[in-house]
């Protein structure tokens, strides 16, 4: 995958402290082009689509609203608890604005978890990227597939 001016400008706005404390790149300091390649073969691997995969954390996003704040039960098999703290963040590519709302969801039967903002969803869904290995938001694979789908 090559490297656009858009992806070279989307990744200085993932560095900490630009719309996040934290950031959005994780430990990483590769090109985004080559983390976004690697984890389209990750998801591959982990027998993901961006679409599917989107679809289902915007469903545990918009289910979890029901709670407000208290964890709701969705489909008998998920937990989830939806904290809004209220504002707004740019996407990283600067396409959009989306609500800090954040997601955490867990599986029952496992107890494992994983957290979806709206703009994770919305990366993952526009934009094939997932976050850098080492960030609390990152949408890990194999996470997603043990978690939303077996
Ligand atoms: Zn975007």
């Amino acid at each position: 995958m090559k490297m656009t001016p858009a992806m070279a400008e989307a990744q200085k706005n993932m560095q900490p402290g630009v719309i996040t404390e934290e950031g959005f790149l994780g430990d990483e300091s590769i090109p985004l082009s080559d983390m976004i390649a690697r984890d389209e073969a990750e998801m591959a691997d982990a027998g993901l689509t961006y679409d599917e995969t989107a679809e289902k954390l915007e469903y545990f996003l918009r289910e979890g609203q029901r709670g407000l704040g208290e964890p709701v039960t969705v489909d008998e098999k998920w937990l989830i608890r939806v904290v809004d703290p209220r504002g707004q963040l740019p996407c990283p590519f600067r396409d959009g604005f989306f609500h800090k709302i954040t997601a955490e969801i867990t599986r029952k039967s496992t107890g494992e978890k994983l957290v979806v903002t709206d703009l994770s969803a919305h990366l993952l869904r526009e934009h094939r990227f997932i976050e850098g290995r080492g960030s609390g938001f990152r949408l890990e694979p194999k996470a997603l597939k043990r978690v939303l789908f077996d």
